[in-house]
């Protein structure tokens, strides 16, 4: 039984799965067509973000028994297609829960203290103690756009630095958001109150542009916008046009529309706009989790 690993997973996944004398094949970066190419040969594969997992990639993978993704978010796999083919579809939810939610929050106290924008300027060798005047976070209003396990970690976090922290989440039951002092708003209450705003939802067709034009136009002044959940739920070109009318006081990304993004895009060319290159998951520990999950799923399917 052969295993592709097509991102890079922890390697005591690995060497789990080859002491249950699964053959593991490791090809971080494999691209599409790369993959469409050589998929036929596997029966199992396991990605990350990345490679997408078409349906053309599919149709090729004739003795696919189970495609693993280390991590959570699946929209780069054509689920129901896989699934109409008899290939089972496995994520690793929980295990990258905690570090998505301290990404949030670093990516909070970055934009709020201009921290990467201080630390450059020191290190080019200037002292501009009140260029970076920044905001606290004791006393504003957090907005939590998807409170599941990382949108609920992110409050717990939020209340422990004396925030009010609102969310919209229409799939939650307010005893939920009760647990972790979260008050329950709908959309529309949350992007005009909202100091803060950080997204927490799956890409689906109903979050895709969930923050666009409209949502911008009912913010606060001085709003802080975080996306460490997928690119493309706050629209790109929304967000550059209020932080083109300078309403929004810094935004900092994780995640882009496309992966890598267009780095010749206006987006990188605000001071103001923190970023990362999809990291939230980009722990240690969580990397261990999150592998050790799908290689126990992988086992037990290929053994089972
Ligand atoms: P989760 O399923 O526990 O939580 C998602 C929440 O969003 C749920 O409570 C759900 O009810 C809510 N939701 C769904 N549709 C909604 C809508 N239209 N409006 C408002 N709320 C809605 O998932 P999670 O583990 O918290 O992860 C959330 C997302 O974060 C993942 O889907 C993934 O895309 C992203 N993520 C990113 C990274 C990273 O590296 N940056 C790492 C892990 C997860």
């Amino acid at each position: 039984m052969r295993v592709l690993i097509a991102s890079n997973i922890d390697s005591h996944a690995i060497e789990r799965m080859e002491k249950e004398g699964l053959e593991v094949d490791v090809m971080p970066g494999l691209d599409e067509e790369e993959l469409e190419r050589i998929i036929e040969n596997y029966d199992a594969l396991v990605v990350r973000s990345s490679p997408k997992v078409t349906a053309r990639i599919i149709d090729k993978a004739k003795k696919l028994k189970i495609i693993g993704r280390a991590g959570v978010g699946v929209d780069n796999i054509d689920v129901s297609y896989a699934t109409q083919k008899g290939i089972v579809v496995v994520n690793a939810p929980g295990g990258n829960t905690v570090s998505t939610a301290e990404l949030t929050i670093g990516m909070i106290l970055a934009a709020a203290r201009k921290i990467p924008q201080a630390d450059k300027s020191v290190k080019e060798g200037r002292w501009e103690r009140k260029k970076f005047v920044g905001k606290e976070l004791r006393g504003k209003t957090i907005g939590i756009i998807g409170l599941g396990r990382i949108g609920y970690e992110v409050a717990k976090r939020a209340r422990a630095f004396e925030m009010n922290v609102i969310a919209y989440d229409p799939y939650i039951s307010e005893a939920r958001a009760r647990e972790v002092g979260v008050k329950v708003v709908d959309l529309d209450e949350l992007v005009r109150n909202a100091d803060i705003i950080t997204v927490h939802v799956p890409k689906t067709k109903e979050t895709e542009n969930l923050i666009g034009e409209e949502e911008f136009e009912k913010m606060k002044e001085g709003v802080i916008v975080i996306n460490c959940a997928r690119g493309g739920i706050i629209n790109e070109k929304a967000l550059i046009n209020a932080l083109k009318s300078g309403k929004i006081y810094a935004a900092a990304l994780d995640v882009y529309e496309t992966e890598p993004p267009d780095f010749d895009s206006e987006l990188f060319t605000f001071d103001n706009v923190v970023t990362t290159p999809h990291i939230g998951a980009s722990t240690k520990e969580a990397q261990e989790i999150v592998g050790m999950i799908i290689a126990e799923d992988i086992v037990n399917m290929l053994h089972g």
